[in-house]
């Protein structure tokens, strides 16, 4: 860590992101119209039912999303979220399940919701392992015998990393909230972890709610909005002009 900003006051960043840091990738947003999730019903393909009832459409679903993913870059966003360790302590805590805030360069980053280019076995959650291309088939089995299933975190399954994004958030002096509707939970409880002397900034196009009345929220993409945030952490810091 840089020894001055540590004299501006700002130790340790998170940012908390959500599906709209990726948007200007050209990776929809949950609620985007034209987008993947209007073609199916999330019952269909992201649920431990659907999986019971139809795992090779599940499977389908989530090879055009992983397909999506790798055609995809990091945009402004990531790569200013992955620059400002530079000068700070930096976690990412994303709901996203794609990987453009490594592919920008961030080294801390926890996926609440799992990861789209990694698979799991169906008999022990801890095996865990990556995808080779795009296509994670039927009858790919891991080392137990046992088929392999998205590394995701399905609607109605535990979020089992949880406590540890709450410990993270906990410990933040900003708090950097983008793209993220706060409305899928238990993630968006998470912001309620955020100590009260914390400073909280919310990056999103629409006029989403603050997590706290003294947050600021600024109303813009996230490729926009971002490097604004970061601008104001540098100053704060003296790190810049
Ligand atoms: P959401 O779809 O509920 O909300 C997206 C938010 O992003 C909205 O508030 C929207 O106004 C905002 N947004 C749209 N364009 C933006 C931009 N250019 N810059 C900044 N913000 C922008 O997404 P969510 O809150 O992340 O919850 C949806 C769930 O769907 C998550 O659990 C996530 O795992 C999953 N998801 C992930 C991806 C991905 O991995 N990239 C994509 C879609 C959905």
């Amino acid at each position: 860590m840089n020894s001055t900003a540590q004299q501006g006051g700002t130790k340790r960043i998170v940012v908390f992101s959500g599906a709209g840091v990726s948007a200007e990738s050209g990776i929809r947003t949950f609620r985007d119209s034209g987008g993947l999730w209007e073609e199916y019903r999330i019952e269909e393909v992201a649920t431990p039912e659907a999986w019971i009832k139809d795992p090779k459409r599940v499977l389908h679903f989530y090879d055009l999303r992983r397909e999506q993913v790798m055609n995809a870059l990091p945009n402004t966003a990531h790569l200013a979220i992955a620059d400002l360790e530079k000068h700070f302590h930096v976690d990412v805590v994303t709901q996203n399940i794609d990987d453009l805030h490594e592919r920008a360069g961030s080294s801390n980053v926890l996926h609440l919701h799992g990861e789209i280019r990694k698979a799991r076995s169906t008999k022990d959650p801890d095996l865990v392992i990556p995808i080779v291309g795009a296509r994670l088939a039927w009858g790919a089995e891991c080392a137990l015998g046992s088929q392999l299933r998205p590394h995701i975190v399905w609607f109605g399954e535990e979020v089992p990393l949880l406590p540890v994004a709450a410990n993270i958030v906990a410990r933040a002096d900003v708090l950097i909230v983008v793209g993220t509707s706060l409305q899928v939970y238990p993630a968006a409880g998470l912001v309620d972890h955020a100590q009260p002397g914390s400073r909280i900034y919310v990056v999103d196009p629409e006029a989403v709610a603050s997590p706290r009345p003294n947050g600021v929220h600024i109303q813009a993409p996230a490729s926009i909005g971002v490097p604004i945030v970061v601008k104001e952490l540098l100053r704060s810091a003296g790190l810049s002009g």
